[in-house]
């Protein structure tokens, strides 16, 4: 058998690549025809690739690595924990250390009585443990056909058939039999491009409102939970407009239906606090983590739960759970990020250099003849492109035309800046200095002048 090293020629790693490996979220055939990026090492905020690329992670892989590449202590303690209790689980009444220090950890860092979690190994399972659990808890309340979940279009909870059913992306919910029943989706607050010529507060209104007339007409004795993302993530790092939140929560409050928080991307300083809700000011009876909770060191997941929820659900067996749930080398692996998190003041770095600094250079580019609106909270933003600015507009082109050349810009300049549809957008490690946020922006405008280019000589500066 062949050895497959870092030290191959990239082509044959390519090879073997689209000769084996099945990508998520990819058309496999044109990858093969292209070559995959092979990445092969990482440091802080910076990835290496197999032909010696430097490239600055501003996307912190996929919004997880918070606290940035090459930490020691993770691999340590990931070390020492394979030695000493590789793996045990948590079901039929035993525990371990691991599990049992990191949802105290958990439990003290959430707000309010959020003290109990259910662990999972990514952010899909434990959505999908949400989906159950809420259904479960108005069964025991004597209320069972309170089942539907209400979510909104373009909001991302994972992958799997119950969390991508959650999640409102259409290109998903074409393929395999999707959305689940009970799952009932309401517009996304996106003003830029929805809003119309209405002023951002009132359409942050109208689309909470949305929660009502929809909880109104399935009938509250229907609905059972509202699930959101505190900023959308995925859907393309979507700002509410600030009336949205607070006409939301008075809504959940009113009709008594539970509040679930997809913290997986917001959570562990992302937006400067612990918790997204904290930032905006949202009182959530469950949030979903994954992602920052072991800042991608280690695949975990889980549900942080009010202790009336656990309550309930804790007066009968509830029959769930994964292999994985508290598995004890992750579980280790992300209370050591969790202490350097703290013990750093991480996000003390995010709230008074970090987050202030970029919000400030990442807002100067609406300076630039493609951006029209700049959004950023914490360490989390995105830009929209369009072709004529005062209109709002879109572009001619399919959605994602756009976005794609910036995108390939972006890496060519050595950066990795996502795009969706034809929003770009970053979420780079908390740890992010000013000088390495100005190479980023620096690289930004590059990028965007050359895809300006380019969509010139295409001809693709129309408007939709
Ligand atoms: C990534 C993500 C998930 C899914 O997490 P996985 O670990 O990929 O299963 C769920 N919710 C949000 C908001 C996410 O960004």
């Amino acid at each position: 058998m062949t050895v497959i090293t870092n030290h191959m020629p990239t082509a044959e790693l390519q090879a073997l690549d689209a000769a084996h490996h099945m990508h998520p979220f990819t058309a496999n055939g044109e990858l093969s025809q292209k070559g995959a990026r092979i990445i092969t090492r990482a440091d802080g905020v910076h990835l290496t690739d197999s032909e010696g690329h430097q490239i600055l992670d501003a996307m912190a892989g996929l919004w997880c690595v918070n606290i940035g590449y090459g930490r020691e202590e993770l691999a340590e303690v990931a070390a020492r924990q394979m030695r000493e209790l590789p793996y045990y689980n948590t079901f039929f009444q035993t525990t371990h250390v691991p599990a049992i220090a990191l949802a105290a950890k958990i439990a003290e860092l959430a707000p309010g009585d959020l003290n109990n979690v259910f662990f999972a190994g990514s952010g899909s399972e434990a959505n999908d443990t949400n989906i159950r659990m809420v259904r479960h808890y108005w069964a025991l309340k004597g209320k069972p056909s309170k089942s539907v979940i209400i979510s909104r279009k373009n909001a991302y909870h994972g992958s799997s058939v119950g969390s991508g059913s959650l999640g409102g992306m259409s290109g998903m919910h074409a393929q395999g039999g999707m959305p689940i029943p009970d799952i009932h989706h309401i517009n996304q607050p996106n003003w830029w491009a929805e809003g119309g010529d209405m002023p951002q507060e009132e359409f942050g209104l109208q689309r909470a409102r949305e929660l009502e007339e929809a909880i109104l007409e399935l009938g509250e004795d229907r609905v059972a939970a509202f699930i959101a993302e505190p900023v959308q993530g995925a859907g393309g790092v979507i700002v509410a407009p600030d009336s949205y939140w607070p006409e939301i929560q008075r809504i959940c409050d009113k009709y008594e239906i539970l509040l679930i928080a997809d913290e997986v991307i917001c959570g562990f300083g992302r937006t400067g606090n612990w918790f997204g809700c904290e930032t905006l000011n949202i009182r959530p009876d469950i949030m979903t983590i994954a992602k920052g909770l072991s800042s991608g060191y280690a695949p975990i997941g889980g549900s942080i739960v009010s202790d009336e929820v656990a309550s309930v659900i804790a007066g009968d067996e509830f029959n769930h759970g994964y292999t994985y749930s508290g598995h004890p080398v992750a579980a280790a692996v992300a209370l050591e990020n969790l202490r350097i998190l703290e013990e750093e003041n991480i996000l003390g770095h995010v709230r008074d250099v970090a987050a202030p600094y970029l919000k400030q250079k990442w807002e100067a580019l609406t300076d630039h003849p493609l951006v029209g609106e700049a959004k950023i909270v914490g360490m989390m933003g995105s830009i929209a492109l369009t072709p004529n600015k005062a209109a709002r507009a879109a572009f001619a082109s399919d959605a994602g035309t756009v976005g794609y050349i910036c995108r390939e810009r972006c890496f060519a300049n050595n950066l990795v800046m996502r795009h969706v549809g034809d929003r770009m957008i970053i979420s780079p490690p908390l740890v992010i200095t000013p000088e390495q946020i100005d190479v980023l922006i620096e690289r930004a405008v590059k990028s965007l002048d050359e895809c300006y280019a380019e969509l010139k000589k295409k001809d693709l500066l129309h408007s939709a």
